[in-house]
């Protein structure tokens, strides 16, 4: 029996047993005065106990009024309430958007709502009775949940977005509220947790701030995004002790485009050129669009001012190329203003101030061209990136040629090798040496290809001199640092020596010694091969790297050639004559030749041949000239 009827029948009881009382007062006042007439009394009676029956049946059936009167019906009152609240409650936990999750305090789930479980997409079975760390996303770290614990526990409460993952394994953002339940001992007995799907709005945050970052045109980054870039990229530069470039490039006389052909083909033009651009720089680069037809690029590593010209004027040639619109080529040229982190600029404003300066500067010179911050170095960068692609041009067109320096034996006097170095005839600046288009030829990655074809022209001419009788004892032939350390170098001479037919015992590679002590260990191995091949090895510019006495000793390495910086002094310079004496000293101890380059005077073959230095080369024997000037037969004598 509930609570409610228990009461009700209770007050019943006590209204039945009052009725009795009243009816056996009534009923023995009435036999008192009616005495004889007993029998009216009892019927009186029987009457007032069906009465009584009646109504205790009546007062039971209205037992809420009689309660009332009873004052029992502010309690009857108070739990109609708190059902009736409870089923609101039970409402709002059901048709709320927002998922509930309660759990005890041990942290177990025992409630969860609709809305819960289309958010989460668990059914309420799959997850009553576990724990919540079941939606964990690994989003977050193990001091997030501790900072949400400490916050339950000190304030009862914590909110804040967490990320969650859904049943499906999708990870979504979640707008979360915690509370904790006490119960009336102030015992710690629920948590219930309230959230929304968050992830609505936070996809349209994010096309928020795309649009506020990116340019709507071109998809590119926009001002604001790139300088905000371009600072980080400093700051890491700074760290790192890096080089950025700013290229600023804006399309020559788009203007026209746009007012002859209409401000739809601009737009047109605009992204195919950003698609474009796209389409040239790998990762480390940063294409913006500024506005108009300005584009900007960040380079974020970018050591030397050739680079940026290097890649500037890559741009301006991919510019050039026609746009296909309509069937209609469209031509378009671009100018850039180049400005670089540190030596122009610290701050990104700076950078792109400066870099609109120079792309002025572009401008007036006649556009469709690049210009750098720094005057004097857009005219030294110009020249290298000249070079690079007129360097190929010359391997192409045979502007290279191999010229011979006579080598000569100190003690007789007799030329015994030649070392084949490098020109380039330039069409209109005339010879050029190879320290000016060597470096650029490295970084550009075409010295492979050059030297591969002086070694092949070195060797067929030592063939050739081998038929007509000529004695030599070895043609020397140098092999760029760049080169050294790869694999190919072995398949490339072996081709060389195949393709020509030159007997390996007379070819000699000149290697620097720095390049030898990048990494003595991949030089070590790659000396080895080479040797198998049956060529000599020479250590070049010997005395300038820094080698290790014990590291020298393991090379195969046949040769020393004093670098010409130690002979220009001798034999007066006394450091000079030292550094020298001690090369020779060493070469000898460990059974190698030596061999001095830049002998420019006779004081100093003889100080060389006096120390017991075995070669010697330099423009007082002869200056690299082309085979067929070579002079044969012996020197003067050096005593
Ligand atoms: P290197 O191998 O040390 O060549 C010697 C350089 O000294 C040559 O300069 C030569 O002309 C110069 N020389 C010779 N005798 C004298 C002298 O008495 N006085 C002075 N002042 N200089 C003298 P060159 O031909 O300009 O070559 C410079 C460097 O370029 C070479 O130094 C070599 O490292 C590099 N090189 C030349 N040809 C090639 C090549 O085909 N491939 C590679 N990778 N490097 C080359
Ligand atoms: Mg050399
Ligand atoms: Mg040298």
């Amino acid at each position: 029996m509930s609570v409610s009827s228990r009461d009700a029948l209770r007050a019943a009881l006590l209204y039945l047993l009052l009725s009795v009382l009243w009816l056996q007062f009534s009923g023995h006042l009435l036999s008192s005065f009616f005495d004889e007439s007993n029998d009216l009394a009892r019927w009186q009676l029987i009457n007032g106990y069906v009465w009584a029956l009646l109504s205790a049946a009546l007062i039971f059936i209205a037992r809420g009024r009689l309660l009332r009167l009873l004052g029992a019906d502010a309690w009857l009152l108070h739990q109609r309430e708190d059902r009736e609240r409870l089923r609101q409650a039970a409402a709002v936990f059901d048709c709320t958007r927002e998922g509930v999750l309660v759990s005890d305090r041990r942290g177990q789930i025992v409630h969860v709502n609709r809305a819960f479980i289309e958010i989460t997409g668990y059914q309420r079975e799959e997850v009553l009775g576990r724990q919540p760390s079941m939606f964990k996303s690994g989003h977050h770290t193990a001091d997030f949940y501790q900072a949400m614990f400490d916050s339950l526990n000190t304030t009862g409460e914590w909110s804040g977005e967490i990320w969650n993952r859904r049943k499906c394994g999708e990870i979504y953002p979640q707008w979360q509220t915690i509370r904790a339940i006490r119960d009336d001992d102030g015992q710690l007995s629920h948590y219930v947790a309230v959230f929304s799907d968050i992830s609505a709005i936070k996809d349209s945050e994010h096309e928020l701030a795309h649009l506020a970052h990116h340019d709507p045109l071109t998809d590119l980054p926009n001002r604001l995004l790139f300088t905000d870039r371009a600072e980080q990229a400093l700051a890491s530069a700074q760290i790192h002790k890096r080089g950025c470039a700013l290229l600023m490039v804006d399309l020559d006389h788009f203007k026209m485009i746009n007012d002859s052909l209409g401000h739809n083909v601009g737009d047109r033009l605009l992204k195919a050129v950003a698609q474009r651009l796209q389409g040239m720089f790998g990762p480390g680069i940063t294409l913006a669009r500024l506005g108009g037809d300005e584009f900007a690029v960040l380079v974020e590593s970018c050591g030397q001012p050739g680079q940026a010209a290097v890649l500037a004027q890559r741009i301006i040639d991919g510019v050039k190329q026609p746009f296909l619109m309509d069937e209609n080529q469209l031509f378009i040229n671009a100018s850039i203003g180049i400005s670089l982190f540190p030596s122009d600029a610290l701050s990104a404003e700076q950078l792109l101030r400066n870099a609109d300066t120079a792309l002025f500067k572009a401008k007036s010179a006649g556009r469709d061209s690049y210009a750098l911050y720094t005057e004097e170095l857009t005219a030294h960068a110009q020249q290298r990136v000249e070079i690079a692609f007129e360097l190929r041009r010359a391997l192409e067109q045979q502007e290279l040629r191999v010229f011979y320096q006579p080598v000569h034996d100190l003690a007789s006097s007799r030329l015994v090798g030649v070392e084949a170095l490098v020109r380039w005839e330039h069409p209109q600046r005339g010879l050029v040496s190879p320290g000016e288009f060597i470096p650029i030829a490295e970084r550009t990655g075409l010295i492979a290809e050059i030297d591969a074809w002086v070694m092949q022209q070195a060797c067929r001419q030592m063939c050739q001199w081998q038929a007509a009788g000529m004695e030599l004892s070895f043609v020397a032939v140098n092999v760029s640092s760049r080169l050294f350390a790869r694999r190919e170098l072995y398949q490339q001479v072996a081709q060389v020596l195949h393709d020509t037919g030159l007997d390996p015992a007379y070819l000699e590679l000149e290697v620097t010694e720095s390049a030898v002590m990048e990494d003595p260990e991949v030089a070590l191995e790659q000396m080895h091969r080479l040797r198998e091949l049956g060529l000599r090895l020479a250590i070049d510019d010997f005395g300038t790297g820094y080698s290790s006495l014990l590291r020298l000793k393991r090379l195969p390495v046949q040769k020393l050639k004093i670098d010409q910086g130690f002979v220009a002094g001798l034999p007066w310079d006394e450091d000079d004559a030292a550094i020298s004496r001690v090369i020779i000293a060493l070469a000898q101890s460990m059974g190698m030749q030596v061999h001095a380059e830049g002998i420019e005077q006779v004081e100093q073959a003889r100080f060389l041949l006096d120390q017991g230095c075995d070669l010697g080369q330099g423009y007082w024997f002869g200056r690299p000239v082309p085979a067929a000037q070579l002079e044969w037969g012996r020197a003067p004598q050096i005593h």
